[in-house]
């Protein structure tokens, strides 16, 4: 038997690249005198949605999208954002719209989501998008399962006819990854909380996608030697040394049984902020097609 260790998955490098590709895009669109435009929404003060806020602006810049934040009391109520939301929707310079989630618990996530124009809900969670993603129509899609999908593309290029199983069925990730790899001629399993036999499922992919919100939920018996695993968990566990971030895998023993495997942090996390920002430049082609189609 060997003993050879996966290959780690570089999502930092592959999120530079995709960064690159943003920042050659924007270039090419201000040669048409368009600058992308972001528009990132925080409602409240919570800490983690803090600093993913920073992150995100911080990138935007560096690619040379303009970004435009606005930091919202906690007070905030449910029809004072809408309010924001609707002065942005008819903002012509204003590309791309991210409410950042959680809000607090008396603004209804669902109704905000769908008051932001599908052309420039940039998280791509909106209910046209969704179906547009379903049906293969060219939408905005989710951010982190489009990060993934590069992640597989650059680790084993075509993965048509591959067994993919998706772990957890969230809107944000599972539902979105299984229909992109599903797209991608995968065939497609989806296992969660009410599975049975989860890890069973599990052990006939050649790919996984974890993304449950479980540190070290899947080690390696859940895993068919070969297989290429992505973890999109982030999960804060407490050690001895102090806290640290894990993911759904438990990355020790699943890389002496997987080929490939995404490292938390490093992995999929930077993927996903250069996906925001690939479809902060697709939203801003989109929204220029269709005001040509309109001169028509
Ligand atoms: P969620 O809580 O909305 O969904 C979790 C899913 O896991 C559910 O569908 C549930 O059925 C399934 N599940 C729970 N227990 C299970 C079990 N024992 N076996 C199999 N399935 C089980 O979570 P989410 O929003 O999809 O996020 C999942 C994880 O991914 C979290 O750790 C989150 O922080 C992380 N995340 C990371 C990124 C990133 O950029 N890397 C982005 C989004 C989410």
């Amino acid at each position: 038997m060997s003993n050879s260790f996966a290959k780690d998955i570089d999502g930092k490098a592959i999120a530079a690249c995709v960064l690159e590709e943003v920042a050659a895009d924007v270039r090419e669109l201000a040669l048409h005198g368009v600058t992308p435009a972001l528009a990132v929404v925080l409602v409240g003060s919570d800490e983690a949605s803090q600093v993913y806020v920073r992150n995100k602006i911080l990138r935007a810049e560096q690619a040379g999208i303009r970004s435009l934040e606005y930091r919202l009391p906690n007070t905030t109520g449910q029809a004072e954002l809408l309010e924001v939301i609707a002065e942005l929707n008819a903002d012509p310079l204003v590309n791309g719209i991210l409410v950042q989630l959680p809000l607090p618990a008396s603004i209804n996530e669902g109704v905000v989501i769908h008051a932001i124009d599908p052309i420039k809900d940039v998280d791509g969670f909106h209910r046209h998008n969704v179906g547009g993603l379903v049906q293969g129509q060219e939408v905005l899609t989710p951010c982190t399962p489009s990060g993934c999908m590069r992640l597989l593309e650059e680790t084993c290029g075509d993965i048509s006819g591959k067994h993919a199983v998706v772990i957890g069925r969230s809107n944000i990730v599972g539902k979105p990854m299984a229909t992109l790899l599903l797209q991608a001629h995968c065939s497609v399993s989806i296992v969660h909380s009410r599975s049975v036999d989860a890890a069973a499922l599990c052990r006939l992919a050649d790919i996984v996608v974890a993304a449950v919100g479980r540190p070290g939920l899947i080690d390696a018996s859940w895993l068919k030697p070969g297989a290429v695993v992505i973890d999109v968990g982030i999960n804060r566990i407490d050690t001895p040394e102090g806290s640290r971030l894990v993911g759904d895998v438990d990355y020790a023993s699943a890389r002496a049984v997987a080929s490939a495997i995404t490292p938390v942090p490093g992995g999929v996390g930077p993927m996903t902020i250069a996906y925001l920002l690939k479809n902060t430049v697709i939203a801003t082609r989109l929204q220029r097609k269709s005001a040509l189609m309109e001169k028509i």
